[in-house]
């Protein structure tokens, strides 16, 4: 298990170095539609969670998943900072017996849950949860259903997310500071999406290179999604989709 926390403060410096090195880009997502902040505070935030991590003296899995989510949820500030850190802290329980299948599929489900706990944003609305729902359903079907192996199973995750995010172009955002412009937030490719893609490429490089094996090419199939009838229920707390609501 030791093992398994050393990875997991690896993923951690890697996802630092990616968003750090998108930073401009992810900042330039976010002037379009927002205050031009993601990059910035994302970069900070992982900058500090990587520090974190590598002080921790015995790093697990869940140790590593929590120190770094609330390390997030005080340093990248913002709408996004709860939603990436307060959610981690959650999900980090299910690694509390370390890191199998079965667990990374619970920590993947929780931390959609919360990220939609604390955001009520819905597929559709044009947040990172348009990256999210893909990946964390296309993980759990490949995992549970198809009996897939992890490193395969994440890879296609990742070509879901990826599609998620192509995905937000074309919406109008629903949540968050780029709901604000009303239609005019169509067009354009959500920064918190994008950055959450980025985390789950990263997760993947890590994954392949602790266990060893190479990363398999994933045919482009069709992402995993929540059943529309499941999702209406959801939906269905009067929770309002106004445009202007701030
Ligand atoms: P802020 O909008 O406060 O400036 P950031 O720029 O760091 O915060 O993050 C913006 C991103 O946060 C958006 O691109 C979107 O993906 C995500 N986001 C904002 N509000 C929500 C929400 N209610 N639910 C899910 N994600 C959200
Ligand atoms: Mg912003």
């Amino acid at each position: 298990m030791s093992g398994d926390g050393e990875a997991a403060v690896a993923a951690v410096e890697r996802i630092a170095e990616r968003i750090e090195a998108e930073r401009s880009h992810l900042t330039q997502l976010d002037s379009a539609i927002g205050d031009a902040d993601h990059g910035g505070n994302m970069a900070r935030g992982w900058a500090k969670a990587a520090d974190a991590a590598r002080e921790l003296d015995a790093p697990d899995p869940e140790a590593v998943a929590q120190t770094v989510g609330k390390t997030l949820m005080s340093e990248v500030g913002g709408a996004s900072g709860p939603l990436f850190g307060g959610s981690l802290v959650f999900a980090g329980a299910e690694l509390a017996d370390g890191v199998t299948a079965e667990t990374a599929v619970a920590f993947a489900e929780t931390y959609l849950e919360k990220v939609q706990d604390r955001g009520d944003a819905q597929l559709g609305d044009g947040t990172m949860v348009d990256a999210l729902t893909p990946a964390v359903h296309t993980f759990k079907k490949s995992i549970e259903t198809d009996e897939r192996p992890p490193v395969e199973s994440l890879a296609r995750a990742v070509d879901a997310a990826e599609r998620g995010v192509a995905f937000t172009v074309p919406l109008r955002a629903r949540k968050g500071r780029a709901s604000y412009l009303g239609w005019r937030s169509v067009g354009h490719q959500d920064p918190g999406a994008t950055s959450t893609l980025f985390i789950l490429e990263e997760l993947l490089q890590t994954a392949a290179h602790h266990r060893d094996e190479p990363i398999p090419e994933v045919a482009a199939t069709s992402p995993t999604i929540p059943d529309a009838d499941a999702d209406e229920s959801d939906d269905s707390k009067g929770e309002s989709d106004s445009e202007g609501a701030a």
